[in-house]
């Protein structure tokens, strides 16, 4: 069976290009019919934060990405690092190296002289613990194969191999005994029964180096299969370059709240940057889980463009539920905004809105106290003329006797008529009069959802 993990460390929020690899996995494992676990890597004990990892479980869930099990805290398994390490140890997959600082700091130089890689050279891969003069500190590093060659099929990149020479002993736990991080992704993987670790390729350099501690696990205990490896190409930014702040690649809650976007339009979006299948744009949940699968992630880097996630967004705000889009503009436009009135005014107030932002904007009008406040163009547009017609409107409009759309237009224009008026020059400072705005939604819907008592009341504020 499937397992798959998201393995965020909570160092800073959800970013785009962590959210992307969240939902891949969670993809991948609804789709299989798997499981999927999180696991939270705070080993870094003075860059994770309680807010980071907070912000990651509630961006996690507002994109609707559910676990399986409750979250793993790598922090809370290092005893079971360390077993392992001394395992390795034991076994001789490991062995303990005493170099001091400064002879490591010297093999550098040496090597950066000689234009060589800056790599540990292996000093203590054949020498005795009893060489090193007693008490000296130690780190234990993992004997990693000198010779021939390590073959990863890798589901997105494909095959790729390193030689193994290139790799280095690295440290599994450290002088202070610690596990490093190296070592505690393997082994949560391993414990977690993960069977499929899909994350950025820029851990694809890290995959040849973890792959020898399943072997050698393999080895001395059997049960330690290698993982099938897919390594998604990170995200640029709209110009090619490596994605950063300045092209919107923003934690999850910004999109949320600083953007106004729905969940379902970052999922959307999230679920296109990289994968596709064939030219089909649109997909709900479980058409997602449905047609998802790694091949139809692609091996070059996704372009993060802005623009066309405002563009869905639009496209999901008009096919959202009225009540939901009201209970989500309600707090943006303050404590009294009625619900029902809210969900009333959405159809004709969401045609138009890229972000939840502009539609609670948008939604203001419907709450605000009189007498209104006129933006610049609202006032102008209210001069001594347009105020008398709107007083002569007014007294049509109150002898109107069906408050409806239909009613309302043809008492408007048939006035508009009778002054040799278009309809617009009393229809724009109509709208200034009940919306204080210059923009609003049809002014006859505009008149309807106001209501008869408060639109006649703030024409008649406006009125001479
Ligand atoms: N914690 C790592 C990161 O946030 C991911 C490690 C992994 O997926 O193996 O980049």
């Amino acid at each position: 069976a499937v397992v798959t993990r998201f393995a965020p460390s909570p160092t800073g929020f959800l970013h785009i290009g962590g959210a992307r690899t969240a939902l891949f996995n969670w993809l991948f494992a609804r789709h299989h019919g798997g499981k999927t676990l999180l696991r939270i890597e705070d080993t870094d004990r003075k860059r994770s934060t309680q807010e980071a990892i907070e912000a990651i479980l509630d961006g996690l869930d507002w994109l609707g990405l559910d676990y399986d099990e409750a979250p793993v805290f790598q922090s809370e398994r290092g005893s079971r690092h360390v077993e392992v390490a001394e395992k390795l140890l034991e076994h001789g997959f490991a062995y303990k190296c005493y170099a001091t600082q400064e002879e490591l700091e010297e093999m550098r130089a040496a090597q950066r002289a000689a234009k060589q890689p800056i790599r540990y050279d292996g000093r203590w891969r054949h020498r005795d613990a009893s060489e090193a003069p007693l008490g000296t500190p130690f780190v234990v590093r993992l004997k990693t194969p000198e010779e021939g060659e390590t073959t990863i099929e890798d589901k997105v990149q494909g095959k790729v191999i390193v030689r193994n020479e290139e790799l280095d002993d690295y440290i599994l736990l450290r002088a202070d005994g610690t596990p490093t991080y190296m070592l505690a992704v393997v082994v949560d993987d391993h414990d977690m029964g993960v069977t499929h670790i899909i994350r950025g390729d820029d851990h694809l350099n890290n995959a040849f180096r973890q792959l020898p501690i399943y072997r050698a696990m393999e080895q001395i205990e059997g049960g330690w299969p290698d993982p099938i490896y897919a390594h998604i190409p990170l995200i640029h930014g709209s110009d090619g370059a490596k994605l950063s702040k300045r092209h919107g690649a923003l934690g999850v809650e910004s999109y949320r709240d600083e953007m106004g976007i729905l969940p379902e339009a970052l999922f959307n979006y999230l679920l296109r940057l990289g994968w596709g299948h064939g030219d089909r744009e649109e997909f709900t949940r479980e058409e997602a889980i449905d047609a998802f699968d790694i091949d139809g992630v692609g091996k070059s880097a996704s372009r993060f463009d802005l623009k066309k996630l405002e563009h869905l967004n639009g496209h999901y705000i008009r096919q959202a539920d009225d009540a939901r889009l009201a209970q989500i503009c309600a707090p943006m436009i303050g404590t009294n905004a009625d619900l029902d009135l809210l969900t009333r005014a959405m159809p004709v107030l969401k045609v138009r809105a890229k972000n939840l932002l502009e539609l609670a904007e948008g939604a203001a009008f419907l709450f605000a106290k009189r007498p209104l406040e006129l933006t610049e163009k609202a006032a102008e547009l209210l001069d001594g003329e347009a105020r008398q017609r709107l007083g002569l409107l007014s007294a049509r409009l109150k002898a109107e006797n069906s408050w409806t759309i239909e009613a309302l237009e043809a008492t408007t224009k048939a006035f508009a008529e009778e002054l040799e008026l278009g309809l617009g020059k009393l229809a724009q400072p109509l709208r200034a009069a009940l919306t204080g705005t210059t923009t609003s939604p049809g002014i006859f819907d505009v008149l309807v959802l106001l209501g008869r008592e408060e639109a006649l009341a703030r024409i008649d504020a406006q009125a001479a």
